[in-house]
């Protein structure tokens, strides 16, 4: 199948799981998770209508932005970011989704106010509690938010997660429905600027559970572009 019979799919899906809970799957914001793969596929991922790109290599988004392929869409950077490579990101992504430490969001805050501009942010939650994965624990997740909510040049605009590789078991539904709750307790203690806008969780093998479970921001990579290399 084309890139663009891919999302048309995956768009259909969205709107079936998002319906389950009662929400619009037009409301889902779909990020094509697009490392490894080449302008071509990219471009007619962005012409098929996905609302963002999502990059996870620092190195990977900055050679491939230089050449245009993301033009016109907006850019998200969906990987671990190293502290070293804060610098070359900030004001380049639109959207951040792993702040994940209030040393990291004082690098990004320290870089946007140099740049003259208001970084937006995902606090990226390690809601599996993984040694081996980024993100804050779930017990600190509204501590850093309400943090970040302190620091000049850095938006904080919702949550990020990505659970154990479990899809289709109960371990991975309660993972979900574990952000989700983590997500509207933050939201309803309304600490002054941060705002509680969007829920990125669900890729290839689980977006569909996640989007029923409330999720309005999915990462998908090879359900866009086919199995990576
Ligand atoms: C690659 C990637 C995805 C998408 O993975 P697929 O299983 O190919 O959909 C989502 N999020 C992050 C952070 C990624 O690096």
């Amino acid at each position: 199948m084309s890139v663009s019979e891919n999302v048309m799919r995956i768009r259909e899906n969205i709107e079936r799981a998002a319906a389950r809970s009662g929400g619009n799957g037009s409301d889902v914001i779909l990020v094509a998770a697009c490392k490894s793969n080449v302008k071509e596929k990219i471009r007619e991922a962005i012409s098929a209508g996905v609302d963002a790109c999502g990059e996870n290599r620092v190195q990977e988004l900055i050679e491939k932005n230089a050449a245009g392929v993301y033009a016109g869409c907006p850019l998200h950077f969906i990987g671990h970011l190293q502290k070293n490579k804060v610098r070359q990101i900030v004001g380049v992504a639109s959207l951040i989704q792993s702040a994940d430490s209030a040393e990291l969001i004082e690098m990004i805050s320290k870089r946007a106010l140099h740049l003259g501009i208001c970084q937006d942010v995902l606090i990226e939650v390690n809601i599996g509690r993984e040694a081996a994965k980024s993100g804050v624990d779930p017990r600190a997740a509204a501590e850093l938010a309400a943090f970040a909510g302190t620091v000049d040049g850095v938006c904080v605009r919702g949550l990020m997660a990505i659970p154990p590789y479990s899809p289709g078991q109960t371990s991975e539904l309660r993972c979900f429905q574990e952000m989700y709750n983590i997500f509207v307790d933050i939201k309803s203690k309304k600490y002054n600027n941060i705002r509680m806008d969007y829920l990125s969780m669900g890729m290839s093998a689980d977006y569909e559970a996640a989007v029923s479970c409330g999720a309005n921001m999915v990462r998908i990579g090879s359900a866009v572009f086919g199995a990576r290399q």
